[in-house]
């Protein structure tokens, strides 16, 4: 599938790029690697490097994305940015910027197949698997962005549109670029899961010790059949079996995203189901809470400001390990399950 995708410049191995500019050193092509990877700078941005050499590079691979919009939210923390990808097809990325770190969000693939009801993307449908390059270029074109305004990147999150373990291998491959080339660090990289066993055990063995983030929303068979489809096929106990596999292997930190969602999972019931899945696991989770953001497919509201706070106060008396994830880029729809590019998301609440 994604092999039959046109290979892109961030696409390219080390390997492969010597390849085509035929000839040439191999000291060239460290040089182009760091000027890409280290510098993000386009070929003909590569002044010290000979004018044949640039054009070279620029006729045999050309980058992936096509700029369609960048939108950046009221206070400025926020900043997210539409692409076009060749076929077609349309993804977004976010910069999030914060006082101590700088985090990009992207995306693995354009839609989703995994029909969340509750999140943007899914109520969109899947279009097609991205490649390592089309990944990784989300993360070199956010830091260019970010070095602009005098801001470092320091951590990337897998959880813009599509599933990154329905896409394995690019995925894996982006990471790699991103930790080897870039230079960002295992423990600074997230993968966020809607929960796809085989992906979580394939993931585990993998050399690179990633951070694994699980997308529960309920701790029941009965309600997240509903909530997450793809649990009919994984349930809870062979996830948890994996969940904990991972933990005991990787030593990283694993997070259960929560959004939380009025009358259906922020009942005192939930916070008990929630406390122990997290007890059965030998090394405890973290549980990040987030009220379910506002999506034109799904009429059902997200928790308010209270229920939240409470749900969160009940989970640590239960002695879990959770925090409010605070709300970013509502105004923008570039907050959690708002991806839908370029599809008009009707806001209903103020952004905040
Ligand atoms: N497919 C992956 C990554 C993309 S979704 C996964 O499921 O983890 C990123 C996160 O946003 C997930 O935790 C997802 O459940 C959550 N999400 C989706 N729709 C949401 C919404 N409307 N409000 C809040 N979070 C949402």
């Amino acid at each position: 599938m994604t092999r039959d995708l046109q290979r892109t410049l961030y696409d390219c191995s080390r390997d492969e790029l010597l390849e085509l500019v035929q000839g040439q050193p191999r000291y060239r092509v460290d040089q182009i690697f760091s000027a890409l990877y280290k510098e993000f700078k386009l070929p003909s941005e590569m002044t010290t490097l000979p004018l044949a050499l640039r054009s070279a590079i620029d006729s045999a691979v050309s980058t992936a994305l096509e700029p369609v919009t960048e939108d950046v939210s009221g206070d400025g923390s926020t900043i997210k940015f539409l692409w076009e990808l060749s076929g077609g097809s349309r993804i977004e990325t976010v910069l999030m910027l914060y006082p101590d770190r700088a985090t990009v969000c992207v995306s693995t693939q354009s839609g989703c197949a995994m029909a969340c009801g509750f999140c943007a993307t899914g109520q969109a449908g899947f279009t097609r698997h991205l490649t390592s390059g089309e990944i990784v270029e989300q993360v070199v074109r956010a830091a260019r962005r970010a070095r602009e305004m005098g801001r470092r990147v320091s951590n990337i999150v897998y959880m813009g549109m599509g599933e990154p373990l329905a896409n394995e291998e690019p995925v894996w491959e982006s990471l790699v670029r991103v930790h080897d080339d870039i230079g960002i660090s295992a423990r600074h990289l997230t993968v966020s899961t809607v929960g796809i066993v085989p992906g979580i055990k394939r993931l585990a063995e993998r050399p690179l010790p990633v951070n694994l983030a699980v997308s529960l929303h309920a701790a029941n068979d009965q309600l997240r059949d509903e909530l997450v489809p793809i649990n009919r096929r994984y349930p809870l106990s062979s996830l948890m079996q994996a969940c904990g596999d991972y933990l005991e292997q990787k030593g990283r930190r694993l997070t259960f995203e929560w959004a939380l969602i009025s009358d259906v999972n922020d009942r005192n019931q939930d916070t008990l189901e929630l406390a122990d899945i997290c007890r059965s696991l030998r090394i405890p989770a973290h549980v990040n809470l987030i009220p379910l953001n506002p999506t034109p497919g799904y009429l059902v509201r997200g928790s308010g400001p209270r229920k939240v706070q409470e749900f969160c106060d009940r989970l640590v008396a239960l002695g879990v390990n959770a925090t409010i994830r605070r709300n970013r880029g509502t105004d923008i729809s570039a907050a959690c399950g708002q991806l839908a590019a370029g599809q008009p998301v009707k806001i209903t609440s103020r952004p905040q």
